[in-house]
């Protein structure tokens, strides 16, 4: 019967619709692409920390080079001294040649903490451009899964207006009362408003028709609702 391939036809583009709108493959794609940004964000703030650090030790290894010039300097002075100066007394001479040998340790130790210092800033100069790598990798794969979601999303709008254009073409075709009924039990049965009767039951809700209800329902001159449940219910097709 026309009318209940007609409402079966709204129930089914209904469902389809719903579908549609509530794709999981859609929310998981939402969610990777935050997640994405997520990671984006937090590599970049790292980019900036290591920039910083590496100027801080850079700072740092310019100020241990001068130490050691400056002591470079001195220690040069004090062998002046100590070779150079005359008629100093012994305990003078001693005492110039402790702090130039004082010097000379504090030398070495400078030095290496420079080397420690040039070598701490190789290491972070590696961490930022592989930082930067990994920023620019995050991108990329931010930018391709953007444009798969973005294709999906107009897909999804093309098949929903082809859904709703049909949707108002089954309502017009549609007896008004018919439809007034339909729209009045989808309030309450949202996704499935319409069950088929299959041998005398409504699929619904399981429950027996009476012989007399099915028969009409079958002759399909009155549009019914299951008296359990309250579904709209049509002979199967
Ligand atoms: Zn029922």
């Amino acid at each position: 019967m026309e009318r209940d391939r007609l409402i079966w036809e709204l129930q089914g583009l209904a469902q389809e619709e719903h579908a549609l709108t509530n794709e999981s493959n859609i929310k998981s794609m939402v969610d990777e692409l935050r997640n994405l940004q997520e990671s984006i964000k937090r590599a970049e703030e790292e980019v900036g920390n290591l920039l910083g650090s590496i100027t801080a030790s850079e700072k740092e290894a310019r100020e241990l080079e001068k130490q050691v010039n400056t002591i470079t300097n001195q220690v040069k002075n004090g062998k002046e001294k100590l070779y150079g100066t005359k008629g100093a007394s012994l305990k003078e001479l001693l005492s110039i040649q402790q702090s130039v040998l004082k010097m000379d340790e504090d030398i070495v130790k400078s030095e290496g903490l420079y080397l420690d210092k040039l070598t701490e800033i190789e290491a972070q100069k590696d961490r930022h451009s592989q930082t930067r790598e990994i920023v620019r990798s995050l991108k990329k794969d931010y930018n391709d899964k953007l444009k798969i979601y973005k294709e999906r999303v107009r897909q999804i709008d093309l098949e929903l207006a082809a859904i709703r254009i049909k949707q108002e073409e089954v309502k017009e075709r549609l007896e008004p009362a018919a439809l007034r009924i339909y729209q009045d039990t989808q309030k309450r049965f949202k996704m499935n408003p319409v069950a088929l009767m299959k041998s005398n039951s409504c699929t619904g809700c399981n429950i027996e028709i009476p012989m007399v209800l099915a028969r009409q329902i079958k002759e399909g001159k009155i549009l019914y609702r299951c008296d359990n449940c309250g579904r709209i219910l049509i002979n199967s097709f």
